[in-house]
C-alpha cells in the first residue's frame, strides 16, 4: 500500500527540524526515468536541507525545471505529511491547480483522494488528502476561517513571479502566520517558488520577513533558442500572421512541436479552426464550434417591443437599504484568479467568434498532418491533458495557447514558438472602477519566457511577430497586479479577511497610501465599512477612518466579482426581483462600446450617406429601447437593457447586431458576463435559484423606479445636478451640470437618450473628456431620494462654505425634523423622513 503508516508525531525540541519518517513512493519506471531528467532532481538534497533548517525558503528555477511537480513529492517523501498536517500548493491559475494535481497524483501513483485540488467552483479533496493544489484565492478564503492555517504543515506559493494580487496578499499574510505558528510550537514551512528573477521584492523587503530567507537557484538545462523578429511594424491582424507563420514552419522546417501564443479563447479557437482546415486530417473537432444560429422570429420581436410599451405606474415605496442578501460567511471558496478573460468561470457559453475572413482560407497542399490542439484556462481538463501526450505518430504537434503556456504549464516537445507579443489583461477605469479586458503588449520578461518554451528538449526557434524596435519598447517586467488594480476592491477583500489596518499590512509592493485612504472613504460611504464614531479630535477620527471594520453589507459585497459600487447595486437588487436587470446593467456597463461608432470620417460621399443612415437607425432604435414613462427615466441604462433584451430575443446574431448598430462582440461579452454574475449571485444567495433568461422581459414601471434608486445607491458619488438659470455664471455653464467630484461644467453626452431632457438630478457611469467633459451612462434620479438613499453624502443645517468630507450623525440616519438637507456640494435637497 502506498499509504504511510501513521507515524509517531515528529515532536521534537527543535521545531523546525526534519520530520523523522521517510515515506516511500511507488513510481512506475517510466515516470522515474522522466523525473530523473528534471534539473530539480539533482537539487533534492540541497532543497530539503534548506527547508528543514529554515521556516521560509525561496526556490527559483526556469519554467519546466520541475518545481511544481517535484517539490511536493520531496516533501511527502521526507515525511512532512506523515503526522497531522498536509501540504498546500497555491497557483494563480485554475488550470495549473487542476492539471498539476493530476500530474503529481499520477507520478506518485496515488489517487486524487490523496493528491487533490480545489478551485473556486470545484475540487476533489477528501479526508485523506495530503497534497492539495489550489488557487491562491481559495487559500485566502481559508485564512478567513482559520488564520493559522492549522491543517497545513507546508504552504508552497507557486508562480510568485506572476505577482497576482492574491499571491502578494498571501505572502504578506504568511509572513505573519509563520512566526505565529512557530510560537505555538506548530511550525509551518513556507516555500515561495518563482520562475524568473526579481525575487528581491520578497527577500529584501524588511517589512515582510525578519532576515533574508535563503534563495535556492535551480539551474535548468536550456537549449539555445534563435529569436527571429518580424521586420515590419506590428500588424493588427496578428491572428492572421500567426496562421501564415505556422503554415510556413509546418511546410518548410524540420519536425518539432509548434507553440503559438495568442491572447484569448476566441482567438485560439479561430486559429485552430483555420489550421485544421488548412491541414485537414482530424475528424475530431474540439468544443466551441457552436453554430447555434437560433432563428430570428419577427413576430416575437414585435411582441417584445410592444410589451415594453405597456403602461401603468403605481405609487411606490423606496428600496430598502437594509435589504441585502446575507451570506453565511463560511460559504464558498471564491477565488478571483481571473488573469485573462477566459479564466473567468461561471459561463457555459463557449464563444468562438471567428475572424470574419474564414472563407478565403489558404488551402495547403502539404500532406504532412498537423495535430492542432487548443489550450486555455477554461478548456475542460481532459482536453487540456491532451497537450502533454505525444502527438499521433507521423504528425506534428501544434498547440495554440493563451499565456497559460508561458510559465504555468510546460508542454513537451516544443521546438518552435510563435509569439504574437500580446496578452489580454484586465484594466480598470480610474473614474468608474469598471474593469475591461484589453489586449496589450507583453513585457520583455514575458517575451523571453515565451521564447524559452522552444528550448526545453533541443535547440529551438522563436518567431516574434513584432520588430526588435518594438521589443525594446516593452516594459522590462509587468508591474505587480496590486499596483494596477483599483484598491477599493482590494481593501474590501482584505476587510472581509478582518484585516482592519490595511495601511500597516506588509505588502510585497504596497499600493500608494492616498489610494488606500480614498478607497476606505468610498467604502465607508457605500456602507461596506462600519463608520468610526465621530468623536475625538480630527486626527483621531482620520486614523479611525483608516481602520474601519467591515459591515454585514460589505461582506455581501465582497463576494461579488465586480467593483464595490456595482457590488452594492447587486446586493440591493434582490428586492422586487430586480436582480436580473441589475446583473444585465452591470454587465453592460463593464463592456465598453456597446454601439457601433458611426461618427467616424468617411472615405467617400457614398459612405458618408451610408454612415448617416446607420446612425439614424441606431438613434431610432435607442429611442425604442429607452421605453417610456418611468422606464425612460432610467435613461441610458434602460437603453442598455433594451438593447441586450432585443438582441437576445433575436438570437444574438451578427445580422441583428449589424442591422441595429450593436457591436456583436460586445453583445457576446455581455451574455458571458451575465452568466458569470448569475453564478456568483447564486453562490451567494444559495436560495435565490436565479436563472438569467437571456430574453429578459423589460422591467415594469415600478421596477424601473427601483432600479433608478439602486443605481443611485451604488453610484452616489457620481451624482450631478443641472445648473439652474439663476446660478448661470456664464455661457459655458449653459445646460451644464455640477458634479461632486469636479469643479468644471460637465454635460450629458449627445449620444445619451437624456441629452435633450436635461433632468435636474442625474447619476452617471463615467465622465469622458473630448471637446468638453461629458457624462455617459446617465440615469435620472429624484431629489427626494438622495437624503434617503445617500445619507453619508448629505449633511444638515446651513450650506457650508467648504463642506467637510462626507459624514452623517451618530445614527447614520436623517431625521425629518431637521430643516434642510444638503448634498455635500451644498445642493439643497428636500428634507425627507427615513
Ligand atoms: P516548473 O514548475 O519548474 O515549471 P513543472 O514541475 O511544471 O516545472 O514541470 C516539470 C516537467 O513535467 C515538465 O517537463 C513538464 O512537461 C512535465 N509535465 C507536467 N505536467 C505533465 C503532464 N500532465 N503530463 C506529462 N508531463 C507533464
Ligand atoms: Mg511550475
Amino acid at each position: 500500500s502506498h499509504q504511510a503508516a501513521p507515524a509517531a508525531p515528529a515532536a521534537s525540541s527543535k521545531p523546525s527540524c526534519k520530520p523523522a519518517v521517510f515515506v516511500p513512493v511507488d513510481r512506475s519506471p517510466e515516470i522515474q526515468e522522466a523525473r530523473l531528467k528534471l534539473p530539480i532532481l539533482a537539487e533534492e538534497q540541497v532543497i530539503m536541507e534548506a527547508i528543514n533548517e529554515n521556516p521560509i525558503v525561496v526556490i527559483c528555477g526556469e519554467t519546466g525545471s520541475g518545481k511544481t511537480t517535484q517539490v511536493p513529492q520531496f516533501l511527502y517523501e521526507a515525511g512532512y505529511t506523515s503526522s497531522n498536517g498536509i501540504i498546500g500548493i497555491t497557483e494563480p491559475r485554475r488550470v495549473a491547480a487542476v492539471s498539476m494535481s493530476q500530474r503529481v497524483a499520477k507520478e506518485m501513483n496515488l489517487s486524487h483522494r490523496v493528491v487533490s485540488y480545489q478551485i473556486r467552483y470545484e475540487g476533489n479533496t477528501t479526508d485523506e488528502t495530503q497534497i492539495k493544489f489550489m488557487t491562491d484565492g481559495v487559500l485566502l478564503k481559508e485564512v478567513q476561517k482559520d488564520f493559522l492555517l492549522s491543517k497545513y504543515k507546508v504552504i508552497i506559493i507557486d508562480e510568485a513571479h506572476e505577482r497576482s494580487m492574491y499571491t502578494d496578499i498571501l505572502i504578506g499574510l504568511l509572513s505573519r502566520i509563520v512566526p505565529l505558528r512557530e510560537k505555538k510550537g506548530l511550525p509551518l514551512k513556507l516555500i515561495i517558488m518563482s520562475a524568473t528573477l526579481r525575487v528581491e521584492d520578497f527577500t529584501e523587503n524588511t517589512r515582510l520577513f525578519a532576515g533574508t530567507p535563503p534563495v535556492l537557484q535551480v539551474d535548468a538545462r536550456q537549449f539555445p533558442v534563435t529569436v527571429h523578429f518580424n521586420k515590419k511594424t506590428p500588424l493588427d491582424d496578428y491572428s492572421g500572421e500567426c496562421f501564415r507563420k505556422v503554415c510556413k514552419i509546418h511546410r518548410m522546417l524540420p519536425s518539432g512541436g509548434i507553440l503559438v501564443f495568442l491572447t484569448g479563447q476566441a482567438e485560439v479557437h479561430s486559429l485552430c479552426r483555420r489550421l485544421r482546415k488548412a491541414f485537414p486530417f482530424q475528424k475530431n473537432s474540439t468544443a466551441g464550434d457552436d453554430d447555434d444560429e437560433r432563428k430570428e422570429s419577427v413576430e416575437e420581436m414585435r411582441k417584445f417591443k410592444k410589451s415594453r410599451r405597456r403602461k401603468k405606474a403605481t405609487t411606490l415605496p423606496r428600496i430598502n437599504l437594509d435589504n441585502y442578501a446575507v451570506v453565511p460567511v463560511d460559504e464558498g471558496d471564491e477565488d478571483r484568479d481571473a488573469e485573462t478573460d477566459d479564466d473567468i468561470a461561471g459561463s457555459d457559453v463557449d464563444l468562438d467568434l471567428g475572424d470574419g475572413d474564414s472563407e478565403e482560407e489558404e488551402k495547403s497542399d502539404s500532406s504532412l498532418p498537423l495535430y492542432v490542439l487548443p489550450l486555455y484556462s477554461l478548456l475542460a481538463p481532459e482536453k487540456q491533458a491532451k497537450v502533454f501526450r505525444p502527438p499521433p505518430p507521423g504528425t506534428r504537434l501544434c498547440v495554440v495557447a493563451t499565456n497559460v503556456a508561458e510559465t504555468s504549464l510546460t508542454i513537451p516537445g516544443i521546438k518552435y514558438v510563435v509569439d504574437c507579443g500580446k496578452v489580454k489583461k484586465r484594466f480598470y477605469d480610474k473614474i468608474t472602477g469598471v474593469s475591461s479586458f484589453r489586449v496589450t503588449w507583453i513585457s520583455q520578461a514575458s517575451a523571453n519566457q515565451r521564447a524559452g518554451r522552444a528550448g526545453r528538449t533541443e535547440p529551438g526557434h522563436c518567431y516574434r511577430l513584432y520588430s526588435s524596435a518594438v521589443f525594446m519598447d516593452f516594459e522590462k517586467f509587468s508591474a505587480p497586479e496590486i499596483t494596477k488594480r483599483p484598491v477599493e476592491d482590494l481593501i474590501l477583500q482584505m476587510k472581509a479577511l478582518n484585516i482592519e489596518k490595511v495601511i500597516n499590512f506588509p505588502f510585497p509592493t504596497p499600493p500608494p497610501t492616498e489610494a488606500l485612504a480614498a478607497a476606505e472613504e468610498l467604502l465607508i460611504a457605500l456602507g461596506a465599512l462600519k463608520e468610526p464614531p465621530m468623536t475625538g479630535r480630527l486626527k483621531e477620527q482620520q486614523a479611525a477612518k483608516l481602520s474601519c471594520p467591515i459591515s454585514p453589507l460589505g461582506r455581501v459585497m465582497a463576494t461579488f466579482p465586480v467593483a464595490p459600487r456595482y457590488a452594492k447595486m447587486l446586493a440591493l437588487s434582490r428586492q422586487h426581483d430586480c436582480l436580473p436587470y441589475t446583473i444585465t446593467i452591470v454587465s453592460a456597463m463593464t463592456v465598453r462600446e456597446l454601439f457601433e461608432e458611426f461618427d467616424r470620417p468617411a472615405a467617400s460621399e457614398e459612405e458618408t450617406v451610408k454612415l448617416k443612415g446607420k446612425k439614424g437607425r441606431l438613434v431610432q432604435m435607442q429611442r425604442i429601447w429607452a421605453g417610456q414613462g418611468s422606464l425612460q427615466k432610467l435613461g441610458d441604462l434602460m437603453v442598455m437593457l433594451g438593447a441586450v433584451g432585443a438582441c437576445e430575443y433575436s438570437g444574438c446574431t451578427p445580422k441583428f447586431c449589424e442591422e441595429n448598430g450593436l457591436r456583436y462582440k460586445a453583445m457576446l461579452e455581455i451574455r458571458r458576463l451575465r452568466g458569470q454574475l448569475t453564478t456568483a449571485v447564486n453562490s451567494v444567495c444559495t436560495d435565490a435559484g436565479l436563472y438569467v433568461d437571456p430574453k429578459m422581459k423589460p422591467p415594469t414601471e415600478a421596477q424601473a423606479t427601483y432600479l433608478r434608486q439602486i443605481v443611485l445607491a451604488g453610484l452616489g458619488d457620481h451624482l450631478a445636478r443641472r445648473v439652474q438659470a439663476e446660478e448661470l455664471l456664464d455661457d459655458k455653464w449653459k445646460n451644464a451640470y455640477k458634479t461632486a467630484l469636479l469643479d468644471d461644467p460637465v454635460f450629458i453626452h449627445p449620444s445619451s437618450v437624456l441629452f435633450k431632457q436635461l433632468p435636474e438630478f442625474v447619476v452617471y457611469q463615467e465622465i469622458v473628456e473630448t471637446t468638453k467633459l461629458y457624462m455617459k451612462g446617465v440615469s435620472a434620479v429624484e431629489p427626494e431620494w438622495i437624503p434617503a438613499l445617500l445619507p453619508p453624502y448629505c449633511h444638515f443645517g446651513k450650506p457650508l462654505e467648504n463642506p467637510p468630507p462626507s459624514y452623517c450623525p451618530e445614527t447614520g440616519r436623517i431625521r425629518c425634523h431637521r430643516p434642510s438637507v444638503f448634498y455635500r456640494v451644498s445642493w439643497q435637497l428636500p428634507a425627507v423622513e427615513v
